[in-house]
C-alpha cells in the first residue's frame, strides 16, 4: 500500500513524474491576483509563451522542446490559459498532430470554465485542473465550480483539483465526490510572492528548500481521502524536473559527454594557449571526441585529466544542464 503522498496519481501526473511532461506557458494574463502567485515579475502579466524554460514565437520552437525532451504530454499553464483560448486549441492541434491523440495534455485554470469555453477544447485537452480563488473555498458549493466540473465531465475531460496547501484547504472537500483527483501543491517561497508570505507570518520550513513551514498540516484534513494527493516541493524539483533533465540529457549528449545520475553531463574544457588545432593533435583526439565551441574545445574529462601536461592553456571540468543549460559547476584541472 502507497503512502499518502504517492498513492493516487492522476493522470497527467504519471508523465510528470517521469519527467515526461513539457510545460507550456500559454500566456502571463490572468484575471486574478493571489498573494500567494509563483509567477516571476518576468512572467507576470506578460503575453508572451514559453515551453519549459524557451521562448515560443514559432510552431518549430514548441515542436523542437517537445522533441528534445521526448515528451510525452504536455501541462498548459499560464497566468491563465484560458485568457487565451485560441492560441490553446491552436498549441493543444499542433502538439496532438505531431505527436499522436496519445501525447497527454492537461489544463490548469483559475477560471471556473462554462461549456462554450470547454467545447472548443474537446479533443485537444484530455485532463482540466481547476484552481478557485483561496476566498471561495469555504463557500465552494455555491460558486460556479460544481457545475463547470459537471460540464467538463459530461464533455469527456478528466477533472480535477489543483490548489496551494493553504490554511483552511479542507473547505473545498465537498468537491471530492465531484472530481477524478484533487492535488494539493506544497506552497513555495518565491521571490514573487515573498512580501506575502511575511505579511502573513508564515516562515521557511528549512534552509534547503522553499517550502513554507505549515504545509503539510493544513493539508492533513484532506490527505485521508483517496484522490488526494500532496505534491511536495522536494519532489517537484527531485523527480519531476530531474526526470526531465534526464530524458533531455539522453536525447543531447555528444559521444564524450558523461550523463550523471542528477539529469547534468560533465565534459572537459580547455582554452588552448597555442590554438585548437595543435591541441587538437597533441591530444590524439578522433573526429568524434571533440567538438569546437566558443569558449573552446570541449571532450571527455578525463582524456584532458589524462592529457593535461601535453597541451598549455586554462583546462577545467565543466558540470552543466543538458543541451547547453546553465552551469552548475567548473572545477579547474
Ligand atoms: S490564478 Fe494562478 S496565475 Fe493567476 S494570480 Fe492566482 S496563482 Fe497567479
Amino acid at each position: 500500500m502507497e503512502d499518502a503522498e504517492h498513492r493516487y496519481v492522476a493522470p497527467g501526473c504519471t508523465l510528470c513524474r517521469e519527467g515526461a511532461k513539457l510545460v507550456l506557458f500559454v500566456t502571463g494574463r490572468c484575471d486574478r491576483d493571489c498573494w500567494y502567485c509563483p509567477l516571476s515579475a518576468e512572467r507576470k502579466g506578460v503575453d508572451r509563451v514559453f515551453a519549459n524554460d524557451r521562448e515560443v514565437r514559432t510552431d518549430e520552437d514548441l515542436l523542437a522542446e517537445a522533441r528534445v525532451m521526448s515528451a510525452l504530454g504536455t501541462g498548459v499553464t499560464g497566468g491563465d490559459p484560458l485568457l487565451a483560448p485560441e492560441r490553446v486549441a491552436r498549441y493543444c492541434r499542433l502538439l496532438k498532430e505531431a505527436f499522436g491523440p496519445d501525447h497527454q495534455v492537461h489544463l490548469y485554470t483559475g477560471r471556473a470554465p462554462t461549456r462554450a469555453e470547454l467545447l472548443p477544447l474537446v479533443g485537444l485537452v484530455d485532463e482540466l485542473r481547476l484552481h478557485p480563488p483561496h476566498e471561495d473555498w469555504a463557500r465552494i458549493l455555491e460558486t460556479a465550480y460544481p457545475e463547470a466540473i459537471r460540464e467538463a465531465r459530461a464533455l469527456g475531460f478528466a477533472i480535477g483539483v489543483e490548489v496551494p496547501a493553504l490554511p483552511g484547504v479542507e473547505g473545498l472537500a465537498p468537491l471530492l465526490p465531484l472530481v477524478d483527483f484533487f492535488n494539493i501543491n506544497e506552497l513555495e517561497w518565491g521571490e514573487a510572492n515573498a512580501d506575502g508570505m511575511r505579511e502573513r507570518g508564515l516562515t521557511l520550513a528549512d534552509r534547503v528548500g522553499n517550502a513554507i513551514a505549515g504545509a503539510r498540516d493544513w493539508a492533513a484534513p484532506l490527505l485521508d481521502f483517496e484522490r488526494v494527493r500532496f505534491c511536495s516541493s522536494v519532489f517537484k524539483d527531485a523527480v519531476q524536473l530531474r526526470g526531465r533533465m534526464l530524458r533531455i540529457a539522453r536525447n543531447t549528449a555528444r559521444p564524450f559527454d558523461e550523463c550523471t545520475d542528477d539529469g547534468t553531463v560533465v565534459y572537459g574544457r580547455l582554452r588552448p594557449a597555442g590554438g585548437v588545432e595543435p591541441a587538437i593533435a597533441a591530444l590524439e583526439l578522433e573526429e568524434d571526441e571533440y567538438e569546437v565551441a566558443d569558449d573552446g574545445l570541449e571532450l571527455a574529462w578525463w582524456r584532458l585529466a589524462e592529457g593535461r601536461d601535453t597541451v598549455e592553456g586554462e583546462k577545467a571540468v565543466v558540470e552543466r544542464y543538458p543541451n547547453r543549460g546553465m552551469i552548475v559547476e567548473v572545477t579547474p584541472l
